[in-house]
């Protein structure tokens, strides 16, 4: 602390930002480096443990900034293998991530929000409200974290990370456009773009954005209806984002990485499960290159839907076939942990106990 006011997390500087201080330090150009990679390769734990830096350097940076680390206060392992984090923030303010293994791969999905400002009927994440964004080193750590627990728990390292945790990434943009630069770079953990996707609710800004700075990674979309209307009321960004718009910016980005978008289509017992919906679905991927993910839908205390039947959910995916279009089934991992899609809720399991 200086005076009352608190310090500024190390990490929220940029490489430039962190280079002008050394350089008004008198210090020499590589200890930008030596610093960078502590906070951006090893996730060194405190100061103090920087040691190839000289005490009087370790000293100027606990002088001037802050460095918290994110603490895991709950950890749960599902029958499956996948296993949920919830992490407690500088603030207090919990999160979660899941860490989710499948034959020789290892998939981390990431929280980009505490909590989610976006109301979608059927998760359960709606149900805690927006608090704030997160940072890019509060993601980073995420993402580091879950690296370190696969090697430790599967012997080898996360094989994607997937934006599809608490929160709109689209609404914290900087951050996470600075996590994945940080995720990505060889001077930071060196992991390939390709293996990263971002899932988002419609936001066309960003989506375009995404396009813009070039940042080419993969890019779902959380459809759940190809009829306009009944999208707005089960996710009421529809009512400013519509699917014309949303179309429209997908075309772009397409345009723009020549990357196939994943569409991620939730499957809810009567209400978007009929064969009327798989047509609208299909026409709605006509328009460029998709994959189409039907998911199934993870019950949970906060809404009422039920999954889809097996002989409806067999039907939809078979019509979609039929129009030659590439579907999978998901099924979510660590549903017993309530780990899954859409429900994270910070429901420890202290608190169920
Ligand atoms: N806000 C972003 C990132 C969250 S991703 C987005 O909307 O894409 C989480 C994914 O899980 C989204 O596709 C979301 O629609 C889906 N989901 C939400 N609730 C769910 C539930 N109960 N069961 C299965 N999937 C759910």
């Amino acid at each position: 602390m200086n005076g009352n006011i608190p310090l500024q997390d190390i990490r929220s500087l940029n490489e430039e930002q962190l280079s002008e201080w050394v350089v008004a330090l008198n210090e020499k150009k590589f200890r930008v480096k030596q610093i960078f990679e502590h906070l951006w390769k090893h996730n060194t734990a405190s100061f103090d443990e920087m040691n190839n830096l000289p005490l009087s350097l370790r000293d100027a940076l606990k002088k001037d900034f802050s460095f918290h680390k994110l603490s895991i206060i709950d950890k749960q392992t599902s029958k499956d293998g996948s296993l949920k984090y919830a992490f407690q923030l500088s603030d207090n303010q919990i999160i979660e991530t899941v860490l989710i293994p499948s034959n020789r791969r290892s998939t981390v999905c990431v929280s980009s929000q505490v909590g989610c400002g976006l109301a979608c009927q059927f998760c359960a994440t709606a149900h805690l409200g927006y608090k704030r964004n997160l940072q890019a080193y509060e993601m980073f750590e995420q993402i580091f974290i879950a690296n370190e627990e696969s090697k430790l728990l599967f012997g080898y390292p996360i094989t994607n990370i997937v934006w599809m945790g608490m929160g709109e990434p689209l609404l914290n943009y900087e951050h996470v456009v600075a996590c994945i630069h940080y995720v990505s770079s060889p001077k930071g953990l060196g992991m390939s773009k390709s293996r990263i996707t971002l899932s988002t609710s419609g936001i066309t800004e960003g989506i375009r954005r995404l396009a813009d700075d070039d940042i080419k990674i993969h890019l779902a979309l959380s459809l759940h209806s190809a009829h306009n209307e009944q999208r707005s009321t089960l996710m009421p960004i529809n009512k400013t984002k519509p699917l014309s718009e949303v179309a429209n910016a997908l075309m772009y980005y397409h345009q723009k990485t020549k990357l196939r978008i994943s569409i991620e289509y939730l499957l809810l017992e009567s209400v978007n499960d009929s064969l009327e919906h798989a047509r609208m679905l299909a026409r709605f991927c006509k328009q460029f290159p998709v994959k189409i993910n039907l998911i199934e839908y993870n019950t949970h205390p906060y809404s009422n839907f039920k999954p889809s039947n097996t002989k409806q959910t067999i039907a939809f995916m078979d019509y979609l076939k039929s129009k030659n279009l590439i579907v999978t089934l998901r099924q979510s991992k660590g549903k017993d942990i309530a780990a899954a899609c859409g429900q994270l809720a910070n429901q420890t399991g202290m608190d169920s106990k």
